[in-house]
């Protein structure tokens, strides 16, 4: 790719839009494409469902949603295959970003509500596993403290993660209950891989971390990884707004 084009464009993969697609995710794809065209980048996006192909030599950032368990299920072999990918492309300092469901997939394995065990993607080293019908979802507004920041969105899993020894939080809960409602971690972290329990979307109500995630997909094209600022008037008020509704908790 000439270096003048990766500067002006962008590719996205979004992994089984049809699927991995709960509680409005896809804004974060509208998120990152109104913040790369008010830049003038370009962000192709290539949908990539089960049984599609995927070039990690031609992708920038990898995007996967949430879903229910009985997408997790149906989305699990064909991610099992692109397992070995995934991993090489965060380890080449790939973005991804991992929302809920499509986070748990992004681990080592998932529990699902059933007792049934996935293999994981190995992107994270987190387990997840829900804990059964009759324990509570956690549900509700989230505010996690991220960097010098603070990170608001909204969860609805039943599933509980934990990170093992060495895996680093993406953030640290302020309320509700981030990755397991117990040891006060929200996400996971590594390279250039972010996880995160928050739906909202995140990245509308979060625009740092989506500038962010962009600026890392440019400077590893050998872009300038420093964005010109927007006017985020509305993104600060919907932030305002669900920092106020995560603390009246
Ligand atoms: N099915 C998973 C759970 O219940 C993830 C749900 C989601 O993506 N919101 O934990």
């Amino acid at each position: 790719m000439s270096a003048d084009r990766s500067r002006r464009t962008l590719t996205l993969a979004h992994l089984y839009p049809s699927l991995m697609n709960l509680y409005g995710d896809r804004g974060n794809i509208m998120a990152l494409r109104a913040r790369c065209a008010a830049r003038g980048i370009d962000l192709q996006v290539r949908a990539v469902e089960i049984g599609d192909a995927w070039d990690p030599e031609e992708t920038d950032l990898v995007f996967i949603g949430g879903g229910q368990d009985r997408e997790q299920r149906r989305i699990h072999q064909d991610l099992a295959a692109r397992a070995g990918p995934l991993r090489d492309y965060r380890d080449a300092d790939g973005v991804i970003l991992a929302v809920c469901g499509g986070y748990q997939m992004f681990g080592r394995s998932y529990r699902d509500i059933d007792g049934d065990v996935m293999d994981g993607v190995g992107v994270f080293d987190i387990v997840s596993a829900h804990p059964g019908r009759r324990f509570e979802r956690c549900v509700g507004n989230v505010v996690a403290l991220w960097e010098d920041d603070t990170l608001v969105g909204f969860e609805n899993h039943g599933g509980r993660t934990y990170l093992n020894e060495g895996a680093e939080p993406l953030a640290t809960v302020v309320a509700g209950f981030g990755n397991n409602g117990g040891d006060g971690t929200e996400g996971a972290r590594v390279r250039n891989a972010f996880g995160t329990y928050l739906h909202g979307a995140l990245l509308p109500k979060n625009p740092r971390l989506a500038d962010r995630l962009i600026g890392l997909a440019l400077a590893r094209r050998g872009g300038e990884a420093a964005l010109a600022p927007l006017d985020d008037y509305y993104e600060s008020r919907a932030h305002a707004e669900a920092l106020h509704a995560g603390l009246r908790r």
